[in-house]
């Protein structure tokens, strides 16, 4: 089943500078998918038109079939399907404590506080960050904003999870943590592309590897292909 379906999408910044050209990428339901490329070749740009933050200059994207529409509504139904874990978790965290910080958005979508708090609890016993719970954000280590910045996006309960480069920042502990998670998620279903440098996790990890430079998708195969051609 296809998740998600690009069509020769083109983004260009207000400055001229062209970060996406013609780029199509039919990703599946529950796929694992490695995104690549040096810095600057498109990467956090084509993760933020993924998630709506940014209209396709051209070209079109659609989730479960349908096409993204640009206004409130829209929106708010992709970003439930379309989570997002930026690289830098204090671009993320904004709430005053962790509770709130993770309540956030499922209280956006008006859920119940009953609902909200089950979530929230339910989320931080997946983590094995319980202890966490009341802690200001302003106060944890790193490894543990990056988890907070995760349980974020999974009380949302979204359908796809783009991180961006989620262990760069981390020590080898936390790296693999998250890792580990990252599994977690994929055996449950839940579609993850992520972006990462490190060719040896995502020869090991992704069901399909992009390579991207310039703007331009220059591979899309499984780990023995691209292997095969390197
Ligand atoms: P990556 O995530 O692979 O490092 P980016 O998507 O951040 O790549 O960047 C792609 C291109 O777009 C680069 O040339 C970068 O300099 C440019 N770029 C990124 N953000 C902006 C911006 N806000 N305004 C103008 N150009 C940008
Ligand atoms: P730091 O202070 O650098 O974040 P700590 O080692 O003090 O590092 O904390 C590590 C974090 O990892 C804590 O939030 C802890 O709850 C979490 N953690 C510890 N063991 C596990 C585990 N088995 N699975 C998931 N998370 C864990």
């Amino acid at each position: 089943d296809t998740m998600i379906e690009i069509k020769n999408l083109n983004y260009q910044y207000e400055d001229g500078t062209v970060a996406l050209q013609n780029v199509n990428l039919t990703i599946n339901k529950g796929e694992k998918i490695a995104i690549m490329g040096p810095n600057g070749s498109g990467k956090s740009t084509l993760f933020l038109c993924l998630n709506g933050v940014y209209k396709p200059t051209n070209g079109s994207i659609q989730v479960n079939g349908e096409p993204v529409t640009y206004n409130r509504n829209g929106l708010k139904k992709l970003r439930q399907i379309i989570g997002i874990v930026f690289q830098n978790p204090d671009n993320q965290l904004f709430s005053a404590d962790v509770f709130q910080e993770i309540s956030f958005g499922p209280m956006n979508l008006g859920l119940e506080k009953e609902v909200v708090r089950e979530r929230v609890e339910s989320v931080l016993e997946s983590l094995h960050i319980q202890h966490l719970k009341k802690r200001p954000t302003h106060f944890l280590s790193g490894g543990q904003k990056k988890q907070v910045a995760i349980a974020d996006i999974l009380a949302m309960k979204p359908e796809v999870i783009l991180f961006d480069e989620p262990t760069a920042a981390l020590d080898s502990y936390h790296s693999q943590l998250v890792n580990d998670l990252v599994d977690e998620l994929c055996e449950a279903g839940i579609t993850v592309i992520q972006a990462t440098h490190d060719s040896d996790y995502a020869m090991a990890w992704a069901d399909r590897i992009i390579v991207i430079q310039d703007g331009k998708v220059l591979v899309k195969d499984t780990p023995q292909k691209v292997f095969e051609n390197v």
